[in-house]
């Protein structure tokens, strides 16, 4: 079966799953990150083998030896994607496709073996196969999906490792905003920055998020939600923010959005809001835009709205910026009209309320 398109995983169920009314007492008030459904998925590589031994098992530790190359290298990939439950009571995922694809591209970059991308939307299905009863009641829950893989070979050598380990996990979370969207602030960090030219930025691996961690701890303590990052050459254009892509609405509707360059996060949610944004007869251009430009245009109404954009919150709009010796709001700092719209187009599309015009969801 090796590195095979199509693996039969073995079923095991779990001998001792969590008693329903413990379930429904935690799906009440899931949070975020917190609880964790009653399996996993595991699939082993190792040279030679390719992939084997795909299994949805019961969700437990795994057992790891302390030489374990990812403890001291990172060599490591995930994705984060939702399942959710349509108004005609089956369960879809959005674009699960372009998490593979995504998923697959940032092994390339880790120097990992590639998970065929069949292997890893069966992953995604068995996990909720197996485990649809913790998806959250109502229509704003849902189970966030997590796969992953790391470097599992016992070897302190610098080098790719020859085995690893994928796995899938899920939690079930609520509504990401209760009570309605609510605009963040962010914190341009003068300190730190994302991504290097040439660097991990476009790769969604672990050590971008521990390298990311001061910055968000920065923001916070100068009473930010998020962290924005400026590029790393020339410190004056915007990135991305520590887990969100960045777009930005002008006077003439259009919108524009700082291009995929090898820096940034390549976001599913990023790239269907340009082609919602598109078949809608929108201009949607990909390009730098500075902090300066930002501050200028949110003074001058050249800049009416700012959202950012991600799985996780699908769109949110940024309400007020600051930055080393200054802030200042975008339009009353509240949500943008642009920018509520785009969010219902997604959300009703995501949710089965309308038409689904390129077949996102599974
Ligand atoms: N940028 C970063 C750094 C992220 O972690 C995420 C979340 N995956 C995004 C952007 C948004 O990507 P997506 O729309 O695929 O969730």
């Amino acid at each position: 079966m090796s590195g095979g398109d199509n693996l039969e995983f073995e079923i095991r169920p779990n001998p001792a799953p969590v008693a329903d009314a413990e379930r429904s007492a935690l799906l009440a008030n899931p949070g975020f990150g917190r609880i964790f459904t009653d399996h996993m998925v595991t699939i082993r590589y190792a040279d030679g083998k390719g992939w084997y031994e795909p299994r949805v098992e019961a969700r437990a530790p795994i057992p790891m030896d302390p030489a374990s190359a990812v403890l001291h290298y990172a060599q490591e990939i995930f994705e984060g994607l939702k399942a959710y439950t349509l108004p005609d009571g089956g369960i879809a995922m959005f674009r699960p496709d372009a998490n593979a694809t995504r998923f697959a591209q940032s092994a390339q970059r880790m120097a990992m073996p590639q998970l065929p991308e069949e292997t890893f939307l069966q992953s995604l299905r068995e996990i909720i196969a197996i485990d649809r009863s913790w998806l959250p009641p109502g229509d704003e829950g849902s189970l966030y999906l997590r796969p992953f893989a790391y470097a599992s070979e016992v070897f302190l050598g610098v080098r790719p490792s020859m085995e690893y380990l994928y796995l899938v996990i899920a939690s079930p979370v609520g509504p990401y905003f209760s009570g309605g969207v609510k605009p963040v602030s962010v914190w341009v960090t003068p300190d730190f920055t994302r991504a290097a030219p040439g660097g991990t930025g476009a790769a969604k691996c672990g050590g971008n998020y521990a390298a990311g961690l001061s910055a968000q701890a920065e923001a916070i303590e100068n009473g930010c939600d998020q962290v924005v990052y400026l590029d790393a050459v020339e410190r004056k254009y915007i990135d991305e923010l520590g887990g969100m892509n960045v777009f930005f609405v002008l006077d003439d509707n259009s919108l524009a959005t700082p291009p995929l360059t090898g820096t940034i996060l390549p976001g599913i949610t990023r790239d269907s809001v340009i082609k919602l944004a598109e078949r809608a007869g929108r201009k949607v251009v990909e390009r730098p835009v500075s902090l300066d430009e930002w501050r200028t245009g949110a003074a001058s109404g050249a800049i009416r709205e700012a959202f950012a954009c991600g799985t996780a919150a699908v769109i949110t709009p940024i309400g007020s910026v600051k930055y080393a010796g200054g802030g200042f709001t975008v339009a009353d700092g509240g949500t943008g009209e642009v920018t509520s719209e785009l969010r219902k187009q997604l959300v009703d599309i995501q949710r089965g309320r309308a038409e689904d015009p390129f077949g996102w969801v599974h």
